[in-house]
C-alpha cells in the first residue's frame, strides 16, 4: 500500500537530520520539500525520485497549504513512498499537524518522523542552552506571526519570569514590536536578548544585546531570515559556550572540485572546522569492463596502487568473482602514500612499501630500489595515468591495467561572481584543475581566491594554465591541505582584523 511519510529535515546542518529521516529520503519515490530545508539533503534521494518544491517565500506563496495537502494525496496515489520534507521539527510551527490530519481524513496511510527543531538546536549552535540550572527552568516557544502574517496576539505580561526562556520563531520582521512588548509589560531593560540567523549553517550569525539596546544594535548589524529571537538569562552563557561560531574556519568559503561520486574526506574535515564547503562535481570514475580478463593474481609478486579508487575497483572485482583475498598473499604491495595505505587497511591488507612523500616521483624512486627485471608487477590504474608506466616498464616485468577512467562530467556553469565568493579553491588532482580551468574563460577572476594545490603534479598543471599565484600543501595529503587552509585563513583573519 502506498504511503506518505512526513519527515522533519532538521534546522540546517545536514548532519542534524535523524537516521530515520535520512532513510526515508533515500527510499522515497517522490519528495515534496520546503524552502527551509537544506537542499543538500536532496542529494540523498534516488536518481529517479521526483522532487517537487512547494516552499513559501516571505509574502509569496509557491503553493497554498490546501494545494500542498491535495498534492500529497495525489502523489500518494501514484508513488509507493511519498516523503513530505519540512524544516526543523514538522510539528513545531511546521503545519505538519494540518497535513497529517488531511491525510488521515483522506484515508492515506502516513508516518511521522520527528526531528531536531531550530528553536533548540539553533540556539545550542549559538552557545545558548534553552534551559540551565539556576538560570532558566522553563522555555516557551512562541510564533510571532498570526494566521494573517501580522504580529500574533502575544500577552507579554505573561512573560515576565526572569527564570524562563522565551524563544520567538518567525519574528525577525517584528523584532521592534517584540522588544517593546517586553519593555511595555515591565520586563527589565537589562534582560539579555539574542537574534540567531541561519542557525546551524556556515552562514550563522548572532547579535547579542539587552532589551534596552537590541533595536539599536540590530540596526548596526542587521541579519536576514530565518532567525530566532531568544530572551532570557541563558543568553549570557554564550560567552563560554559559543563553540560553533568560534571554529577556526568559520565563515571560510571553500570550493572543492569533486572527482567521482563520493564526497571527499577533505570536505568533511573542513566542514567540521566550520568552513562552508561547496563540492563541484567535475568528473565520474567509470570502471573499464573486463579489465582483469585473463589476469591470474597468483602469478605476480608485486602489486602497485596509486589511488584508493584502484583498490576499491579491484576489490569489488574480486568480490564479484568470489576470488579469495589469499590470492594476493605472495605479493608485496606498494602504495603511493599513507592515505592510500590507510584505505587499503579497510580490507585488512597492509602495504609493504609506502614512500615518505605521496607523489609519483617518490613512488618511482622507492620502486626503483626494490624492483628488478624478474619481478612480475601488477599495476591496476586510472586510464590517464601513463607517465609512470613507461618508466616502470624499463625496470620490471610490468602488467599495467587501465582499470577505470576519469571522465569529465560537469553540470555546472561557473560565472565570475560564483568564483569570487570562494576564499579558497582546492585542487587535489590534476584532472580537477583541467576540468575547472576549462570552465573559466577569464582566469583573472581567480585572483581574489586563494588556490591550494595538493602536490607537485597538480601544481605543474596549474602552471600550465598560467596560474602561478597558489599555495602547495607541505605534503601531498588531505590533512596537509587542511592544515595549509587553516594557516592561511588565520593569516587572512589577522590582516582583516589589523585593517
Ligand atoms: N519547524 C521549524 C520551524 C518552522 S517556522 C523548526 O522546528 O525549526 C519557521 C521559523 O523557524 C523561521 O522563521 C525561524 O524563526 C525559525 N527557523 C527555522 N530554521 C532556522 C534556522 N536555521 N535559523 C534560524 N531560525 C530558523
Amino acid at each position: 500500500m502506498n504511503k506518505v511519510t512526513l519527515v522533519s529535515g532538521g534546522p540546517g546542518d545536514t548532519a542534524l537530520i535523524t537516521m530515520k529521516g535520512l532513510k526515508c529520503i533515500q527510499e522515497a519515490d517522490c519528495i515534496l520539500y520546503d524552502q527551509l530545508i537544506n537542499m543538500d539533503l536532496l542529494q540523498n534521494a534516488k536518481q529517479n525520485c521526483e522532487l517537487i518544491y512547494v516552499g513559501k517565500q516571505a509574502g509569496k506563496h509557491a503553493l497554498q497549504q490546501h494545494d500542498i495537502n491535495a498534492l500529497l494525496v495525489e502523489k500518494a496515489q501514484i508513488f509507493a513512498h511519498v516523503v513530505r520534507l519540512k524544516g526543523g521539527d514538522l510539528y513545531v510551527f511546521g503545519r505538519g499537524g494540518e497535513e497529517a490530519l488531511y491525510l488521515s481524513e483522506h484515508h492515506v496511510p502516513f508516518d511521522i518522523v520527528p526531528g531536531v527543531s531550530s528553536c533548540i538546536a539553533g540556539l545550542a549552535y549559538a552557545g545558548i542552552p534553552v534551559t540551565h540550572r539556576g538560570v532558566s527552568n522553563a522555555f516557551h516557544v512562541i510564533t510571532a506571526h498570526d494566521k494573517d502574517d501580522a504580529l500574533a496576539d502575544i500577552d507579554f505580561h505573561t512573560m515576565l519570569k526572569d527564570d524562563h526562556t522565551y524563544i520567538f520563531l518567525m519574528g525577525l520582521s517584528m523584532l521592534d514590536e517584540i522588544v517593546n512588548g517586553f519593555l511595555d509589560a515591565g520586563k527589565s531593560t537589562t534582560t539579555p536578548i539574542a537574534v540567531v540567523a541561519h542557525a546551524t549553517t556556515p552562514e550563522q550569525r548572532t547579535v547579542v544585546s539587552d532589551l534596552a539596546h537590541m533595536i539599536e544594535d540590530f540596526k548596526k548589524d542587521p541579519l536576514t531570515s530565518p532567525a530566532l529571537i531568544v530572551v532570557g538569562g541563558v543568553v549570557n552563557l554564550r560567552k563560554q559556550l559559543n563553540v560553533y561560531e568560534t571554529k577556526p574556519l568559520f565563515h571560510a568559503n571553500v570550493l572543492v572540485p569533486k572527482v567521482g561520486q563520493s564526497s571527499s574526506a577533505l570536505s568533511y574535515d573542513l566542514q567540521q572546522l566550520g568552513a562552508k564547503v561547496e563540492e563541484l562535481q567535475v568528473s565520474d570514475l567509470c570502471v573499464i569492463e573486463n579489465a582483469f580478463q585473463n589476469i591470474h593474481f597468483e602469478n605476480y609478486n608485486y602489486l602497485l596502487f596509486t589511488s584508493k579508487h584502484s583498490i576499491k575497483f579491484m576489490m569489488n572485482f574480486m568480490q564479484e568473482k568470489q576470488l579469495d583475498i589469499r590470492l594476493l598473499s605472495n605479493m608485496k604491495i606498494a602504495v603511493i602514500g599513507t592515505s592510500t595505505a590507510k584505505y587499503l587497511q579497510q580490507y585488512h591488507v597492509y602495504a609493504d612499501i609506502i614512500p615518505d612523500e605521496a607523489h609519483g616521483e617518490a613512488f618511482y624512486e622507492c620502486l626503483e630500489k626494490v624492483l628488478d627485471k624478474d619481478d612480475k608487477v601488477l599495476f591496476p590504474r586510472v586510464k590517464q595515468d601513463t607517465d609512470i608506466v613507461e618508466r616502470l616498464r624499463n625496470i620490471c616485468d610490468l602488467k599495467d591495467i587501465a582499470l577505470y577512467e576519469n571522465k569529465k562530467n560537469i553540470h555546472f556553469k561557473l560565472d565570475e561572481n560564483d568564483i569570487k565568493q570562494f576564499h579558497f579553491i582546492v585542487f587535489n588532482c590534476s584532472s580537477s584543475v583541467r576540468y575547472v580551468m576549462e570552465q573559466i574563460k577569464n582566469h583573472e577572476v581567480l585572483k581574489d581566491s586563494i588556490i591550494v594545490s595538493i602536490g607537485n603534479t597538480t601544481s605543474a598543471t596549474l602552471r600550465s594554465f598560467g596560474i602561478h599565484h597558489f599555495y602547495q600543501a607541505n605534503e601531498a595529503s588531505y590533512q596537509s591541505i587542511r592544515d595549509k587552509i587553516l594557516e592561511l585563513w588565520e593569516e587572512k583573519r589577522c590582516i582583516v582584523e589589523e585593517d
